[in-house]
């Protein structure tokens, strides 16, 4: 069966669609996907009836970095809730983005039209979150871009889930995947990874160890080059990612793994019940 470590089924572009998309992912043979919430108000009980809905979606919540500046005061509050009324879901979209900050725009539409919050004060809300994980032997997804040394002094400086945390997307170099395997990390990976640019990242997908490895989608971010399974009405140059191309990142993956697709599988299930469902 097949695993997606990340995405975000309950992001609006995907809603009109979930029948079709329910069908194509049982045509895969899909086992599990983690969907993550990344505001309590905005898209948490999304999560909660997707999850209601479909039993091969584990739910997850989080304050996700572009969301730090716009989270409601009673954040936390909501976030045992939610957490503790759902023993199977986990901790994420969390973590740290000096990217969005780069951009710096007062008023960001891509952040609830808030200005990004400092990094000093993403790097509070992540450990918070990522404590409680801890706490509770959750496991916690950890966005991060350009700020893997402030993610290295949270990793440090705060208690991390025994059972480990996953690096999606992961962008960091190969040098530091080490450091991070030694922290508790697991490392997925998306269909970008086959676009040659790539190079920083292709060569750090390489040392990741098997038996830290997974596959996401992070759908719909990441439409592939040529989208597989597309979704209805939609212009080209405005593709949205189909949770179902998570097909295509496995043999991709398996491809640049040197790997048959069947020994890919077999360790991606692996890692996956260790990290999320055991
Ligand atoms: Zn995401």
């Amino acid at each position: 069966m097949l695993y997606d470590a990340h995405n975000h089924l309950q992001f609006e572009e995907l809603t009109p669609h979930l029948d079709l998309i329910a069908t194509d992912l049982a045509a895969i043979n899909l086992g599990g996907a983690v969907v993550n919430g990344t505001h309590p108000d905005d898209d948490w009980d999304d999560v909660v009836a997707l999850a209601a809905r479909f039993d091969w979606v584990i739910p997850s919540f989080g304050i996700h970095p572009w969301d730090v500046s716009a989270r409601p005061d009673d954040w936390q509050l909501k976030f045992i809730h939610y957490l503790e009324t759902h023993p199977r879901a986990h901790v994420g979209e969390i973590g740290l983005d000096r990217w969005i900050l780069e951009l710096g725009r007062d008023k960001d539409p891509m952040l609830n039209g808030a200005a990004p919050a400092p990094i000093e004060e993403q790097m509070e809300i992540c450990a918070w979150q990522l404590r409680w994980a801890a706490d509770h032997n959750r496991a916690a997804t950890i966005h991060c871009v350009r700020a893997w040394g402030p993610l290295l002094d949270v990793l440090r400086s705060t208690p991390i889930p025994k059972r480990g945390f996953l690096l999606h997307a992961y962008g960091g170099s190969s040098e530091q995947v080490a450091e991070f395997v030694k922290l508790g990390a697991y490392f997925s990976y998306n269909t970008s990874l086959i676009d040659p640019r790539k190079i920083r990242q292709r060569k750090a997908f390489q040392v990741v160890p098997a038996d830290r490895l997974l596959v996401e989608t992070d759908a719909p971010a990441f439409p592939p080059p040529q989208p597989y399974y597309t979704l209805p009405n939609q212009k080209p140059g405005n593709w949205q990612n189909h949770p179902a191309n998570l097909a295509m990142a496995y043999a991709d993956l398996a491809d640049l793994r040197g790997e048959d697709r069947s020994t890919l599988e077999t360790a991606i299930e692996t890692n996956f019940q260790r990290l999320f469902t055991s």
